[in-house]
């Protein structure tokens, strides 16, 4: 039985913090997808982790802290790295950063890399690993390659009766996962675009964030997870479409319709307005509930590729991508 409790409950901490003490995992919302989060320093409790999404173990996980001191137990900062932390933390920017000696994340967590991959999340989930005391390895609370949860039914739907409880903080605010970055001395590399937009950070640190060419192909080994499938919806995902095709459905953007609409299965808009913010934080939502009518394809409008338009538009190649 999979419990569910908003976290407006009294006694929702307690219930996670139990949980997690336990060694087992707790679904929990922060601000870009809702997280499958667990004891980043506890074999059982990662091992839980990838066991119950069917995660590969060479694909490994981000360590959630609640403040810079916790961070700073696991990883070192380069004075760069302590800027970038200093501007966007807490938020959704995941920096990996060489494991520092007194790093207790265990090594089935990042892997058996010397780095590791830390982000400090605002609201809810910062407050629970503050009382819990140790950094939380969180992935999304998804099934491997599936679309990431931004609901508490999402992960109902996709893990219920897997895991002991899930915590429901209404939807998530940015509805992507954080921009992940490595930092390599006074050198940043984007690992993963996502919820900070690069021009943010090369604004914030005059600094020009590269591009690694593993981002598309998806099998470097600094970037493990880079799988070029994944996101995906049971329909076939076509992108940049003009037109509707027969049995599709259809994911617009800035209320511009598409030849044929008046056919399609259903028609949603990531933004009428054309903000990407909100696209962002649609974006999950509506590729679920295209796929939940049952069309056979879902026809993808072109997106506009700056700001978040480069996370979202990341996504969408990978739930498009072929399948394994
Ligand atoms: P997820 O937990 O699904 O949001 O994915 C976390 C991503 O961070 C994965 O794609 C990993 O490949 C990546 N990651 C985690 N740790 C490291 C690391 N030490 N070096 C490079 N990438 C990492
Ligand atoms: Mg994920």
């Amino acid at each position: 039985m999979t419990r569910i409790l908003p976290i407006s409950d009294q006694g929702a901490v307690e219930a996670a913090l139990e949980v997690l003490r336990d060694g087992k995992p707790v679904a929990l919302p922060t601000e870009t997808v809702y997280g499958l989060a667990a004891d980043a320093t506890n074999p059982e409790a990662i091992t839980s982790i990838y066991e119950t999404k069917g995660r590969p173990r060479f694909n490994p996980l981000i360590s959630h802290v609640a403040d810079i001191e916790m961070a700073k137990a696991q990883v070192s900062f380069s004075p760069l790295a302590e800027q970038l932390a200093a501007t966007f933390w807490p938020g959704p920017l995941t920096l990996v950063l060489p494991l520092s000696e007194t790093s207790t994340i265990h090594p089935l967590a990042t892997a058996g890399l010397s780095t590791a991959a830390v982000r400090m999340p605002e609201g809810f989930s910062r407050q629970l690993i503050a009382g819990f005391g140790r950094p939380l390895a969180a992935p999304s609370a998804n099934r491997s390659g599936r679309v990431s949860p931004t609901t508490a039914q999402h992960v109902a739907d996709d893990l219920g009766g897997r895991i002991d409880l899930i915590l429901d903080g209404g939807r998530c605010r940015v509805g992507l996962e954080s921009t992940i970055l490595a930092v390599d001395g006074a050198q940043l590399r984007l690992l993963r675009p996502g919820g900070i937009p690069v021009e943010l950070i090369e604004e914030a640190t005059g600094k020009p964030v590269e591009r690694s060419p593993s981002q598309s192909t998806g099998d470097s080994i600094i970037a493990p997870g880079m799988l070029a499938s994944h996101y995906a919806p049971n329909a076939g995902v076509r992108l940049d479409a003009t037109e509707v095709g027969p049995g599709e459905a259809v994911i617009r953007f800035g209320g511009e319709r598409l030849a044929g609409e008046d056919n399609a299965i259903a028609v949603l808009d990531l933004s009428p307005r054309g903000d990407l913010r909100e696209a962002a934080a649609n974006l999950f939502d509506m590729l679920k509930r295209a796929d939940a009518t049952g069309a056979t394809g879902i026809a993808v409008a072109p997106i506009p590729d700056q700001g978040l338009g480069e996370a979202i538009n990341d996504r969408l190649r990978r739930a498009a991508a072929p399948r394994p």
